[in-house]
This record gives structure tokens, sequence and C-alpha cells, in this order.
């Protein structure tokens, strides 16, 4: 088959043509949980990984296969796994990685939903995560000690929307033997974190690939360029006998396949035992998103500088966060990573702080009310009372949500229709935001 190289072909044509038994031209759902093994030495070998081939649907699909090579494609990766949520692919990556005893470097410009899995649930494992601010990368450097196994970044954080350095990170990681894995659910095809070294990227498929806000899923995407067996003391559940799997040695026992011995043992392992499976029906969804995800993006880009602009312009509206709208470091750093658009996200401040946000939100008409971002729908939110309620003012202030912030997921909508609800809606609450 092809190698295809451009993102809108790779999307379409990668790793599937046509159903070998049937003809079928969209990639089928594989329905069932288990694959008939043949003969016992056929099951031998594929237990074995001696060859390649389907057992049970907690660990591998056909369906679930198209999409990770497609996303393995599009992001210049070795090869990549399907998982039940963003969440998963998170934590999975990781604990890949690190066990108890071992710690991260994380960036503090996270999406809410990590800050609690890193700092809570991580910790009870026994893995400390080392929160650091990415505005100076030697940061990670100052953090890192002879446990540390990964460091962690998102490309485009909300609410600062202020892309992370990621060649700086990834170049101390190579110095150090320290991979960096990158959360790049909301630049998806706009920003390739490989080409930026980052060696593992993670998404939430639940977003733009999805597209249309029906599924919960994630991606583990392996580049397979970081060299685990040069820092084998770092890695020793990469590179020494694994008890959970026969004493298989990862970097030794998949060499032949290619550098995939992070991504294999992720899926031979973690998500055999964890069994954060994605559903082949949700990742027939996802190829259906996927299949539009390169055109789709260039339209909520679009559609986002359009609206970020008509904000900048508003009297209601005291600051408006927008990629495209920064100046000085930012601009730099968001023309060096965003090389295909600002990305959908719009954040905005209004002069009459929380109760003009609220206000604001519960006039809209047409855009809605949703905890989400990522939809082909435009979407808004007030975090200050609703995703970051449960921090501190201070903490709140601290991840950039000021009381009079909201968030908008710019969608696919007729941009004049997305701007004429904003218009009513800071029309309704103008009389709030000139108060302040
Ligand atoms: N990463 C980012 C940047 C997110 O915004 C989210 C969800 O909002 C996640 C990860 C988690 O994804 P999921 O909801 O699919 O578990």
């Amino acid at each position: 088959m092809t190698d295809y190289t451009n993102p809108e072909t790779i999307v379409l044509h990668t790793a599937y043509h046509a159903d070998p038994t049937t003809g079928a031209v969209a990639v089928p759902i594989y329905q069932t949980s288990s694959y008939d093994l043949g003969d016992t030495q056929n099951a031998a070998d594929l237990f074995a990984l001696k060859k390649l081939g389907n057992i049970y649907s907690r660990i591998m699909s056909p369906t679930n296969d198209v999409l990770e090579r497609r996303m393995a494609a599009l992001d210049g990766g070795a090869a990549a796994l399907a998982l039940a949520s963003g969440q998963a692919a998170i934590t999975t990556a990781i604990q890949n990685i690190a066990q108890a005893g071992d710690n991260i470097v994380s960036s503090t410009e996270l999406y809410g939903g990590t800050v609690n899995l890193f700092a809570n649930s991580l910790r009870t494992m026994g893995i400390e995560v080392r929160f650091v601010d990415p505005a100076d990368p030697e940061n990670f450097r100052r953090a890192t000690d002879g446990h540390t196994r990964a460091f962690f970044a998102e490309t485009l954080p909300n609410p600062s929307l202020i892309p992370a350095p990621m060649q700086e990170i990834a170049l101390i990681g190579e110095e150090l033997g320290v991979p960096l894995i990158v959360d790049n659910t909301n630049a998806p095809v706009i920003c390739r974190p490989i080409d930026h070294g980052a060696h593992v990227v993670v998404y939430s498929a639940t977003k733009y690939i999805g597209g249309h806000g029906t599924s919960i899923g994630g991606l583990i995407v392996d580049s397979g360029r970081f060299d685990w067996a040069r820092h084998a003391e770092r890695f020793p559940m990469l590179t020494q006998p694994d008890p959970s799997y026969h004493g298989a040695i990862w970097t030794e026992a998949v060499a032949e396949l290619g550098p995939i011995a992070y991504i294999m043992k992720a899926r031979c392992t973690l998500l055999r035992d964890t069994g954060a499976a994605m559903s082949p029906f949700n990742a027939f969804l996802f190829l259906q998103g996927l299949e539009t995800l390169p055109l789709r993006m260039r339209e909520h880009c679009r559609n986002a500088d359009a609206v970020a602009r008509f904000l900048a312009d508003h009297p209601a509206v005291e600051r408006v966060i927008f990629p495209g709208l920064f100046e000085g470091p930012d601009k730099t750093r968001a023309e060096t990573y965003l090389t295909g658009g600002n990305g959908a996200l719009v954040g905005f401040e209004m002069t009459g702080g929380t109760e003009a946000g609220l206000a604001f939100i519960d006039a809209l008409k047409m855009i809605h009310h949703v905890a989400n971002i990522g939809d082909a729908r435009t979407l808004a939110i007030h975090p200050a009372t609703s995703t970051h309620q449960q921090l501190s003012e201070d903490a709140q202030r601290a991840a950039g949500v000021t009381p009079g912030y909201v968030r908008l997921s710019i969608g696919l909508e007729n941009v004049t229709d997305i701007e004429a609800d904003i218009a009513q809606a800071l029309d309704s609450v103008g009389g709030l935001a000139k108060a302040a």
C-alpha cells in the first residue's frame, strides 16, 4: 500500500483500501469480541508476538487498527494505540514508563482533568508529578533527577493558549535522556509535535478527531524516535525482563517490527491489564471524523480568526486571548508551532466580571453551553463557575481564569451566524459590562 504523506489523503486512504472479502469501501466495524486462532501453532505464535494478528478485542481490532495507522501517519509517528478516552491515553502513556518511586515533570498549563490525574491519582500510585512553569523551558531541567521518566506539556493549553516551547523542552530531554510527551488534543493537523522533537503524542479523540461530539476516545502516537535502550537505567520497564509478559525485554522483543517497543508494551501489558479499550464502534465513528479532520481544522481556524478579531473590536470585551492576536514572544511561539492555523479556541474577558460572564452565557441562543471543545457546533463556557469551580480564586487566576473570562470553541457554522449570536448576547449584557 502506498505511503501517503499529505494529511487530506492519509485520512482517507492510509492502511485500508477495500475489505478483502466483501469489497466494502468504508472501514467495517468488526463487532466481535474474539478472533478464531486457527491451529495451535498459530495461536502460540500470536501470543509469543512471533507474528502479529487478532486475538481479542480488548487488545486489538482491525477497525481500531486503521484509525491507529492513520493517526500515526498523520503525525509522522511509527505506530499508535487507540484507548477508551483521552484520560486513558494520558494515564497509559505515563504508566508505561513510570512506576511507584518515579516522577515526571509537567508544564503547569494543563487541562483540568490532567491536573487532577497528575496531582492526585498518580500520586496515590506513587508517581510524583513536578509542575513547572513552561515559560522558561530550563525549569524542566531543574526539576529532573535520576527518577524522572518523562516531560509532559500541551501544545495549545487553555485558557492561556500559549503553545508549549516543545523544541526547547525536547532538546533538554534529549540531553538528559527523558522523553517528551505532548498532548496535542487542541491542535491536530495544525501542529505535528513529532516534527518539533516530541517523542510521544497523546490525544483526546473526543474533540476534533471525532469532531461531532458523539464519542469518547483517546490515542497515543509513538514517534519511535526515543532511544530507550541507550537510557536503559532510566527505563527498566522497557529494557529489563518484564515478568508480566514471560520475561520479554520490550526493546528487544519487538525490534524486528520497527522502533515500536513503547507502544507495543502499552498494548500488550497496560491495555491488556487495565482494559481501557476503545470499542470498534467508536473507532468507526472516529474514522468518519478523521476523514474530514484536515478540512474541518482549516474551517475551524478560519472562523475562530474572524470571531477573535470581531471580539477585539467590541466595547464590552476587555481582552481577547487568541494565538492569532498575540504579540512578542507568544506570537513567535504561536507562529513556530501552529503552522496550519491558530486553532479554534478563543478566550475573552468581559469588563463586568463574573456577573457579566454568566449573563453572556445565559443570553446565547444558538451557541451551546457545554463543558467540551472541538465540536462541529460552537460551544461556550464560563470556566470560573464551572470547569475551574473547585479551584480557589488564587489558583483560578494562576491558571489564567479571571472572573469575566469566557471560553469559546468555535465551530463550523457560517461565521456571520456565530458573530450574530455573540453580538446579541454581548449587547444584552452591555449594561453589566460597562458597570464594571
Ligand atoms: N486533554 C485535553 C487537552 C482535553 O481537553 C481533554 C478533555 O477535555 C482531555 C485530554 C481528556 O479527554 P477525554 O475527555 O477524552 O478523556
